[in-house]
C-alpha cells in the first residue's frame, strides 16, 4: 500500500473484542506497523495512591493494535472503507473513498 493510515485518521476496528469502535489514531508505531486508537483496547491499570495530589483510581491507557486490524473509516458512508490513491498535479497524494468517492 503506497499510502497507509495516519496519525489523524478516523479508523474502525475489524477485529477482536473492540470490533466496530471507531477513533482516531493517536500514533502510528512504525516499526511494528502497530497504532495506538484513542479509545480502543484500552487497558486498565490500578493506580495506588502515592500522595494527596495522585489519588487512586484507574489509569485507562490504549493499547496498540496491528496495522491490519483496522481499516479507514468513511463519515459519509458511516464504515470502513477500502480506498484508493490520487496523486494531484502538485504531487499532493489524495486518499479517496472506493465506495463513495469522498476524499479521506
Ligand atoms: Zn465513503
Amino acid at each position: 500500500m503506497s499510502l497507509k493510515i495516519k496519525k489523524g485518521d478516523s479508523v474502525i476496528v475489524n477485529k477482536g473484542k473492540d470490533k466496530g469502535k471507531t477513533g482516531k489514531v493517536l500514533k502510528v508505531i512504525l516499526s511494528n506497523s502497530r497504532l495506538i486508537v484513542e479509545g480502543v483496547n484500552i487497558a486498565k491499570k490500578h493506580m495506588r495512591k502515592r500522595s494527596e495530589q495522585q489519588p487512586s483510581g484507574i489509569l485507562e491507557t490504549p493499547q496498540p493494535l496491528h496495522i491490519s486490524n483496522v481499516s479507514l473509516f468513511c463519515s459519509t458512508c458511516k464504515k470502513g472503507v477500502r480506498f484508493s490513491v490520487k496523486v494531484l498535479e502538485d504531487k499532493t497524494k489524495i486518499r479517496l473513498c472506493k465506495k463513495c468517492q469522498n476524499t479521506l
